[in-house]
């Protein structure tokens, strides 16, 4: 048994005008889909399929199942109505309103946690890396809501849990013990946050997050908004005790914005270690008039793993639902200034990681049979327009089972 996809619009290569200007090539093709949801054949659409059940893409461009890599699904009051954000001096001040209303909110997680799953699938994604708050508030009690929700949408995505001390990992002398249980009860990853910002005292905070990676085998994805020196010394320290500890390709930082202030030399240098001991960055690229975007590029340039996430969104934190990743790509080309088809082409892979239709000289390398049949499709002419127009009605595909959007 299997499924035809018809009528899909593929990449096929590039041309290069007189002029220099470049254009990606496309053509519309059959795609046998085996029940094991890998791709079994591809062929012209000039040939002809007889299958009853074939489903008819008309034409939309088929792009790779799009990944959010930074995402608080416990946070948002999606489903909630409508409501702003009460303003703070500081975020001691924010920390403290969210601990007060999390005991209400924990009642409401999973559904809060499906409304914001179901706008990601209506945009294309198919896996999801979430933070859940583990604290002395409410203890495992989001990490139970937002589980049963990624549970029910199986079918149709894959995901990370990463426990998160969201208010301190030494603050509160039960929090090592309940990450351990976070750990023990559904959370795949170790989270951390601003050693010196918040624990106040970074050599130990990172000490105790690394013997609890270690203890439980995990992989480690540390929040760090510290700017400045000091986020770049917690860093510096992290991935001098990666080395010494033998924990390469198991670690990530989240934010990163002791990186933004630095010389474009010191960033290369940087990247370089980060590249060494295979430690990724997840970026929400976050925009504002005081702070400078982290350098994704020189980033990239070294090796370093850059994935995207959209971050919390509609929560005590931010009054604003974006919830696209893939205008995410879009704000980061616009800032970089990528305006040229091919480097609009090639940021796509920030959010699919790494895979791309065409790679850097134009060939077409996805998909490919044997591929998992995992898409995107969209109503744009190729990959570079999809970046820069953001083309609204998406349909996923995750493993051959196609995602009928509510939204
Ligand atoms: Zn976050």
């Amino acid at each position: 048994m299997s499924t035809w996809l018809r009528n899909v619009r593929l990449e096929i290569g590039e041309t290069t005008y007189e002029d220099g200007s470049i254009q990606t090539i496309t053509d519309l093709f059959h795609i046998q889909v085996a029940n094991e949801g890998v791709i079994q054949t591809i062929i012209p659409a000039t040939e002809n399929v007889s299958n009853a059940d074939a489903i008819d893409m008309k034409g939309k461009l088929a792009l790779p199942a799009l990944k959010e890599m930074h995402n608080h699904l416990d946070k948002t009051y999606l489903s909630l109505g409508w409501r702003a954000c009460r303003p703070v001096k500081d975020l001691s001040e924010r920390l403290a309103l969210e601990a007060a209303e999390l005991e209400q909110l924990a009642e409401t997680a999973e559904q809060r946690a499906s409304a914001m799953i179901e706008l990601h699938l209506s945009n294309g994604v198919n896996h999801i890396r979430t933070h859940v708050n583990i604290d002395p508030f409410i203890k495992l009690r989001n990490l139970e809501g937002v589980k049963k929700a990624l549970k029910a949408y199986e079918q149709y995505l894959t995901y990370e849990i990463v426990a998160f001390p969201q208010h301190g990992l030494l603050a509160h002398e039960e929090m090592p013990d309940l990450l351990r249980q976070a750990l023990e009860s559904g959370a795949t990853i170790l989270g951390g946050l601003d050693p010196a910002g918040i624990d106040k005292d970074i050599e130990r905070s990172l000490q105790v997050t690394m013997d609890i990676a270690k203890e439980y085998d995990v992989d480690v994805d540390m929040h760090l908004h510290d700017r400045g020196q000091v986020g770049f010394y917690t860093m510096d320290k992290w991935l001098d005790m990666v080395k010494e500890q033998d924990y390469k390709g198991a670690t990530a930082f989240s934010h990163a914005f002791g990186l933004s202030k630095l010389s474009p030399h010191m960033q290369k240098k940087f990247a370089e270690k980060l590249s060494v001991l295979n430690v990724g960055i997840m970026s929400t690229i976050p925009i504002s008039i005081n702070s400078e975007l982290i350098p994704i590029d020189i980033l990239r340039e070294e090796g370093v793993k850059v994935a995207l996430g959209c971050d919390g969104f509609f929560d005590s934190w931010s009054p604003y639902v974006p919830g696209d990743v893939l205008e995410k790509v879009h704000n980061f080309c616009d800032y970089t200034g990528k305006s040229s088809e091919r480097s609009l082409r090639e940021s796509l892979s920030l959010i699919t990681q790494g895979i791309t239709p065409l790679n850097g000289e134009g060939e077409p390398v996805w998909p490919k049979t044997g591929d998992e049949a995992s898409f995107v499709f969209v109503d744009a002419s190729c990959s570079a327009e999809a970046v820069a127009r953001l083309p609204k009605k998406r349909r996923l595909m995750h493993k051959g089972k196609l995602y009928n959007s509510r939204h």
